[in-house]
């Protein structure tokens, strides 16, 4: 039986009389693009990120990019983030003519490291931008005082990372802005592409809301070139049953992520996620780190697939190493420890539905590969 990455079919199954329900209502209502379902979710959803305001967009990537913008993020500025994640993140900079400069992760967490932090800043940096990689909070209390420090923004990328916590402290709430994804294989997947920008500030709010509709205020009043990034009422409403259930799935999770450490620490060469004391992940990936060169993590993939189960490598190339970045003018070296990670990072199948007899198989599997490659 093949073991999926993420298994939407199951979810879907398990809550299929709520979400058909309420996509016949949009679909009765004749309301499709925004309107009191966008509404009702948004308020949802801030109450959710402890935040004051949320504003739905269309995806992830769009949160990330209006937010920079309404944060006043222009051409000629800079902004610092990681090296080892999803292009969305520096290719929002990037996009509002501002040049995204990294900062090495740490090794332990795979998030940016505060302490590489400092030496990057110039004057024309404006803002920090870390990710909270897999669902594990980035080192929020450095970067904040790092930001103040220097008065600079915090724009927190929350793409796998919603719900999670640090002391208490929900990720995308303490930042300036969090920017969330309802992409499918996120922990709060709509069945299309969403996006939210979650924040304690006024101005953002009014702004992301302004950007989102050809920058507009009223109809047909324009103040500025803006964009058509709304987040639809289908979504909405589908994401509004999920949310429900939300709290529950990603204790799911975890409760499978803690399995899966358990049962993999007894073999050399893997290392599992570190857990951060007082930390909460949402465990939206669970990677692991294959350290015993030997194991080859290409051939281990392969093996895994052979026998049905489907991994994936986030992130297989560092972005200062993308074609798309050469105008930045790094080289292979630059940030070693997101190159390391690159190469030994293995991301297991990880969802809700998740059996432990599945885990226990993906075990056994990896298991026998040690085994026939000859490690103990
Ligand atoms: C998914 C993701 C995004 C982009 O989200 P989309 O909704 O797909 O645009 C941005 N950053 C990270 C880290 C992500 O995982």
């Amino acid at each position: 039986m093949t073991i999926p990455l993420v298994d939407l079919k199951a979810q879907y199954d398990s809550i299929k009389a709520e979400i058909d329900a309420a996509v016949q209502k949009v679909i009765q209502s004749g309301q499709f693009i925004l309107g009191p379902e966008v509404k009702a979710f948004e308020n949802e959803m801030a109450a959710y990120c402890a935040t004051k305001y949320a504003v739905g967009v269309a995806s992830g990537t769009d949160a990330l990019h209006l937010t920079l913008l309404a944060s006043g993020i222009k051409s000629g500025d800079e902004v610092i983030t990681t090296p080892f994640t999803f292009i969305a993140t520096a290719e929002s900079i990037a996009k509002c003519g501002a040049r995204p400069v990294f900062a090495d992760i740490d090794p332990k967490t795979y998030n940016i490291d505060p302490t590489q932090i400092e030496a990057k800043i110039t004057p024309k940096t404006k803002a920090i931008l870390p990710v909270h990689l897999y669902g594990q909070p980035a080192a929020m209390e450095r970067i904040l005082e790092i930001a103040r420090k220097h008065n600079l923004k915090v724009i927190e990328d929350c793409a796998q990372a919603l719900g999670a916590e640090h002391k208490g402290k929900k990720v995308g709430s303490q930042g300036d802005a969090g920017c969330l994804s309802f992409f499918p294989s996120k922990n709060l997947g709509a069945y299309g592409d969403g996006g939210m920008v979650v924040t304690n500030d006024p101005k953002i709010t009014e702004t992301v809301r302004i950007l989102r509709v050809h920058g507009s205020k009223t109809t047909y009043q324009h103040f500025t070139h803006g964009f058509n990034s709304r987040l639809d009422a289908l979504q909405a409403s589908i994401l509004r049953v999920k949310l429900k259930h939300l709290e529950k799935w990603s204790a799911l999770r975890r409760s499978k992520a803690l399995l899966y450490n358990r049962l993999l620490s007894q073999l050399d060469g893997i290392e599992t996620p570190f857990i951060e004391k007082d930390s909460k992940s949402s465990c939206n990936y669970y990677t692991i780190r294959v350290k015993d060169s030997r194991l080859k993590r290409g051939d281990l993939r392969k093996h895994l697939d052979s026998k049905g189960i489907q991994t994936m490598v986030y992130y297989p190339l560092s972005l200062h190493l993308q074609e798309v970045y050469k105008y930045l003018g790094h080289k292979l070296g630059d940030f070693p420890q997101s190159e390391q990670a690159q190469e030994q990072v293995l991301s297991l199948p990880m969802y809700p539905e998740l059996s432990e007899e599945q885990i226990e198989q993906i075990v056994r599997v990896i298991g026998d590969w040690r085994s026939v490659i000859g490690g103990r």
